[in-house]
């Protein structure tokens, strides 16, 4: 149950310098996607936070978000739940807005996928900001769902992500593997 597969995951994410800007250090998830050993570790481990934090549903973050926490929903035998950029969904939506460093982004869910009751964890692969996890959560409790916690692959203490989602998460679990 303890087996330590941090060294297997962290040797499978590339650091990428100055992209996609000068002064961002990218962490790329591409070598560890293609690692079949490595995606499977890592979506277990997703999937047992999944079932640790009694979630109900699972919601991916475009995009990479959309790689993971699809495997993880099937693995723990939850439903998943697309949150988009805006437009790209056709049905009826709730739509959050947040500030980026220059400007803004939105996010979109269908609004007919979450309902009371649901326990909602959120995947996806970096949290930097916690910009965009932080509108994800208030979209899940707009639509009345509970969050359930936020899981990721890796959390870029530096930035401060963690203090910044701590009111939304309101106690709810945040787990960086
Ligand atoms: P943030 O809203 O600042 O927490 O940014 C999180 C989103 O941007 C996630 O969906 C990540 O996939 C992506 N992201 C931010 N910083 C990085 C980074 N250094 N390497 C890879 N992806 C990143």
């Amino acid at each position: 149950e303890t087996t330590d597969i941090t060294e297997l995951l962290l040797s499978r994410i590339r650091d990428v310098a100055d992209y996609p800007e000068p002064g961002v250090m990218f962490k790329d998830i591409t070598p560890l996607l293609a690692d079949p050993a490595a995606f499977a570790a890592l979506t277990d481990a997703l999937a047992e936070v999944a079932r640790d934090t009694g979630a109900t549903k699972v919601v991916g973050l475009e995009a990479r978000g959309f790689i993971l926490g699809a495997p993880v929903a099937l693995r723990a035998g939850l439903g998943f739940i697309p949150v988009r950029k805006a437009g790209k969904l056709p049905g009826a939506t709730l739509s959050q807005s947040y500030d980026l460093e220059y400007g803004s982004a939105e996010i979109e869910v269908h609004a007919e996928d979450l309902s009371a009751g649901d326990q909602v964890l959120v995947v996806d692969d970096v949290l930097a900001t916690g910009g965009t996890a932080e509108a994800s959560l208030e979209l899940i409790r707009r639509a009345g769902a509970e969050v359930a916690g936020l899981a990721v692959l890796m959390e870029l203490g530096f930035l401060g992500g963690r203090a910044r989602l701590e009111p939304a998460l309101a106690g709810a679990p945040l787990r960086a593997l």
